[in-house]
C-alpha cells in the first residue's frame, strides 16, 4: 500500500484503502513465475486464459459469458487512409454487452459471489450497467443500478432486459454514486463502482494480456484508449509490470495516449499543467457515455501511466468522435462507440502533428460498439 497502511486479506471484503485511495491485488509473481506462455495453447478463448494471475482460488470458478480475447484486426485501410500502415483495431464492442465493461464485471462479480454479496450495485453511465445486470443474472445475484436520468435509452432498457433494477437519477455519474452509496450503505449491497473494489481493474488488465499474446509476445510503439474513469490504463499499466516480473515481456512498454472529450477533459488538462492529481471538471458533456466523468478517483494512476509511458493526453470534439465513427464503420466494418471514433481522431492528430511515424505500431482500443449510440449518427 503507497500509504502505508497493512496489506489486507483477500478473503475479506474491502473497497478503498482508509487512505481513500483504490486498492490494487496483488499475486505472488514469484511463483507465477513457473507459470509458461506455452501453457496458454488450447485454452478456452476468453480472459480467463490467464486465471493464474486473475483473482480466482483454487476450486473457484468464474462468472463468465465469454469474454475477452477479442481480435485484434490489423486496419489495413483505415491505416492508409491516415498515413500508418501498423494500424490495429483491439475490437471491444464483441464483448458480451457490447463493451470491455464486461471484462470488469465479470472479475468483480466473481469476487462479490464468492464473498457473499446478494445484491450487487453501482453507478453508471451505461455500459458499466448493462455489464454488471448481466453478470450479476448469470451469477444469481441482484442488481441495483443508478444512471443519470439524460443517459441514451438503450442503456436503461439493457439493463431491464438482465433483470436489474435501475433508478435515475437528476445528475451526472458523480450524484448516482452518492446516491448507490447512500441507499446501499445501510443494506449491504455490494458496490462495484470504478475503483471503488479492486476486481475490475483486475478484468481490465487482461487486455494488456492479450494484445503481448496477439502480437506474439511484443509490444506495439502506442497504445490508443478513450479513458474515463480510467480503469482500462490503469489496469494494462499493471499488466505491464506484471508480465515483466514473470519473465513473459521485455522491451519498452507501449506510449500510452489518453483520449478524452473537449468538454469532460479532466486528465488531460492536468496533464498538460504538469499536475499530479486532476481537478473535477465543471459542466461535463458528451456525447460519448464512457466518457463523461468529471472527477476520476485513479487520477493519479492515470497521469503516472501515461506520463512513465511517454505517451500523451488529448481532447477531441463531439462531432469529430461521430466523424471517426463513420471512418472505422466504413473502411473496416468495425462498430465503434464515439469513444473509439474519438480515439481515431487523436491518431490523425498525433499523426498530422508528426508524433506518431508511419511505420510504427498503433493500437486502437474501440472499447465498445456504435448500437447504442445510433442517435448520435442524426
Ligand atoms: C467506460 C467506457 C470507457 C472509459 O473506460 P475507463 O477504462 O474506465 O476509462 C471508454 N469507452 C467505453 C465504450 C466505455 O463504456
Amino acid at each position: 500500500m503507497p500509504c502505508g497502511a497493512p496489506t489486507l486479506d483477500p478473503r475479506g471484503r474491502h473497497h478503498l484503502c482508509t487512505c481513500g485511495a483504490p486498492l490494487l491485488a496483488r499475486y505472488d509473481l514469484g511463483r507465477a513465475r513457473a507459470w509458461s506462455r506455452e501453457s496458454l495453447a488450447g485454452r478456452e478463448p476468453n480472459m480467463w486464459r490467464y486465471r493464474e494471475l486473475l483473482p480466482l482460488f483454487d476450486g473457484e470458478a468464474p462468472v463468465t459469458l465469454g469474454e475477452g480475447f477479442t481480435p485484434l484486426f490489423h486496419a489495413r485501410s483505415l491505416g492508409a487512409s491516415i498515413g500508418l500502415d501498423r494500424l490495429f483495431i483491439k475490437d471491444e464492442s464483441l464483448n458480451p454487452t457490447n463493451s470491455f465493461k464486461a471484462r470488469g464485471q465479470s472479475a468483480a462479480i466473481t469476487r462479490a459471489k464468492y464473498l457473499g454479496a446478494t445484491t450487487i450495485a453501482l453507478p453508471t453511465a451505461g455500459n458499466a450497467g448493462n455489464a454488471a445486470s448481466a453478470y450479476s443474472a448469470a451469477a444469481g445475484l441482484a442488481c441495483e443500478v443508478f444512471i443519470p436520468k439524460d443517459a441514451k435509452r438503450p442503456f436503461v432498457d439493457e439493463c431491464r432486459l438482465y433483470g436489474a433494477n435501475v433508478t435515475l437519477v437528476d445528475g451526472l455519474i458523480t450524484d448516482a454514486g452518492r446516491m448507490a452509496a447512500e441507499r446501499g450503505g445501510p443494506l449491504g449491497w455490494y458496490d462495484v463502482s470504478t475503483l471503488k473494489e479492486p476486481y475490475r481493474i483486475e478484468g481490465k488488465k487482461t487486455m494488456a494480456y492479450e494484445l503481448a499474446e496477439q502480437l506474439q509476445w511484443t509490444w506495439p510503439d502506442w497504445i490508443v484508449y478513450p479513458t474515463g474513469g480510467g480503469t482500462g490504463m490503469v489496469g494494462m499499466w499493471k499488466a505491464f509490470d506484471e508480465l515483466e516480473r514473470i519473465g513473459w515481456m521485455n522491451g519498452r512498454r507501449p506510449r500510452m495516449v489518453s483520449v478524452q472529450a473537449e468538454h469532460c477533459a479532466p486528465i488531460v488538462r492536468a496533464f498538460q499543467q504538469g499536475t499530479e492529481k486532476a481537478e473535477p471538471w465543471e459542466g461535463a458533456t458528451t456525447i460519448a457515455d464512457g466518457l463523461r466523468v468529471p472527477r476520476a478517483i485513479g487520477d493519479f494512476l492515470i497521469l503516472r501511466a501515461v506520463r512513465e509511458s511517454g505517451g500523451t493526453a488529448l481532447a477531441v470534439s463531439d462531432r469529430s468522435m461521430v466523424d471517426g465513427m463513420l471512418a472505422i464503420g466504413a473502411h473496416e466494418g468495425v462498430s465503434a462507440a464515439p469513444e473509439g471514433g474519438a480515439a481515431l481522431v487523436a491518431i490523425q492528430r498525433l499523426v498530422a502533428d508528426g508524433v506518431m511515424k508511419r511505420q510504427e505500431s498503433v493500437v486502437l482500443f474501440n472499447t465498445g460498439g456504435a448500437l447504442k449510440y445510433l442517435d448520435v449518427l442524426r
